[in-house]
């Protein structure tokens, strides 16, 4: 049972990423956006305060986010373990985490970073756009995101290299390359 976090910018390649590791290991995967989008989807009450953040590119607060994260993790098998992706996104979120799996006696067993270079992010989520559907692909939203990533996200890195768990893997070129990087990492887990 393994406790993945994949951490990247917008357009990183996390998703994607996560899909081919789930197939791979049988991992469960959280995507944060995801629930959000589904909650969205569903007009929920939760949808629709998420929604208003969403739509601006910024972050959800944490204290709801932190609460979301759990339900969602209590409400998996947690067999072969959990990707989580697009969570943490802040300091206080990762200590929410690390604090949420000590109560479950596990803990965060790897941080994947994908490092992709910034010119490369804007052009794959203009791309990603245009058949995405998602209201946050646009070029003043991901401006802002990748703004807030790199105000409130960014200092994960340094945050998890100080607890020993960050893997930095080359984030761009071919799709298997990337994945057999990532499965490298976690086999010598
Ligand atoms: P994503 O699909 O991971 O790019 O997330 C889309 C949007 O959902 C983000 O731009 C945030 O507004 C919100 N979101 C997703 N995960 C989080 C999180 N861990 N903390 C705060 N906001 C989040």
């Amino acid at each position: 049972m393994r406790n993945i976090v994949i951490f990247g910018a917008p357009g990183s390649g996390k998703g994607t990423q996560s899909d081919l590791l789930v197939k791979h290991y049988g991992f469960d995967h959280i995507s944060t956006g995801d629930v959000l989008r589904g909650e969205i989807k569903n007009g929920t009450t939760l949808g629709q305060t998420a929604k208003s953040y969403i739509d601006k590119g910024q972050l959800i607060p944490d204290e709801l986010m932190i609460d979301i994260l759990a339900a969602t993790y209590d409400a998996l098998p947690k067999q072969a373990g959990v990707i989580f992706d697009g969570f943490p996104r802040t300091i206080p979120q990762a200590e929410a985490l690390k604090k949420m799996l000590a109560e479950r006696n596990t803990a965060v067993h790897a941080m994947l970073e994908l490092d992709v270079p910034n010119e490369m992010l804007i052009e794959r989520l203009i791309n990603r756009g245009k058949t995405s559907g998602r209201a946050d692909d646009n070029e003043e939203t991901i401006a802002k995101r990748l703004e807030v990533y790199n105000a409130q996200t960014q200092p994960l890195i340094a945050w998890y290299e100080a607890e020993g768990l960050r893997h930095a893997v080359k984030g761009y070129g071919e799709l298997d390359e990337i994945n057999a990087a990532l499965r490298a990492v976690i086999d010598a887990l």
